[in-house]
């Protein structure tokens, strides 16, 4: 199977999820820049308070900075292993730059209509604490509000609301989605169809990767 694993696609397809479950199963870590960045907001870095208003907005941290904390993680003994990267990268710079950096074994796209991923994202809730990710109708806590995990109270991510996820969907399909054939001439690229019950997407995710 491979190890060092890039999942590509929009917000809301699903990547999340997805990766948490392949990377407890395979053993390796699950990086997700969405998650480290929102981890240093929380702790009020210097690089969080520059990051903030970006994702606030909807729009891309600058790369340095995207880079600088990618880098940090990838250092980490776990890592060596291999990695699923989750959010990352998200434009050609970013694309090249890992390319400097690692080898990537295999790049995983979700596909998912419009539609589903607006509605996903509008009903998703996540645990600030331990970023276990929620859907109110397909996936939702077995206490209403809490953490299944920790019993943190669930939040709604401030760009899951609808004024940022347009921004964030207009953002993917200009700068992102470019990626999928930067991937599938270097050959690396398999598309997962991401709609349909989680279960059903993991076993399809398990596939592609075989
Ligand atoms: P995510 O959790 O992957 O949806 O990311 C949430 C937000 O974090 C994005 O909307 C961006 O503002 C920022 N972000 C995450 N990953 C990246 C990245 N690779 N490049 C730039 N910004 C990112």
């Amino acid at each position: 199977m491979a190890h060092r694993i890039v999942f590509l696609g929009p917000p809301g397809a699903g990547k999340g999820t997805q990766a948490a479950r392949i990377a407890k199963e395979v053993g390796i870590p699950h990086l997700s820049t969405g998650d480290l960045l929102r981890a240093a907001v929380a702790a009020r870095t210097p690089l969080g308070l520059q990051a903030e208003g970006h994702m606030r907005a909807g729009a891309l941290v600058p790369d340095d900075l995207v880079l600088e904390i990618l880098h940090d993680r990838l250092e980490q003994p776990d890592a060596r292993a291999g990695y699923i990267l989750d959010g990352f990268p998200r434009n050609l710079a970013q694309a090249e730059e890992l390319g400097k950096f690692s080898e990537v074994d295999r790049v995983v796209s979700f596909d998912v209509s419009p539609d589903l991923l607006v509605r996903r994202l509008s009903e998703r809730r996540t645990c600030p604490k331990c970023n276990s990710v929620y859907n109110l109708s397909t996936n939702p806590p077995k206490v209403p509000g809490r953490c299944d995990r920790d019993g943190t109270e669930l939040i709604q991510r401030p760009d899951d609301r609808a004024e940022a996820v347009t921004t964030r969907l207009k953002v993917y399909a200009e700068q992102t989605a470019p990626l999928l054939e930067y991937y599938r001439k270097r050959r690396l690229l398999r598309t997962v169809d991401a709609s349909g019950a989680p279960d059903e997407v993991t076993d399809r995710v398990r596939r592609a990767l075989a």
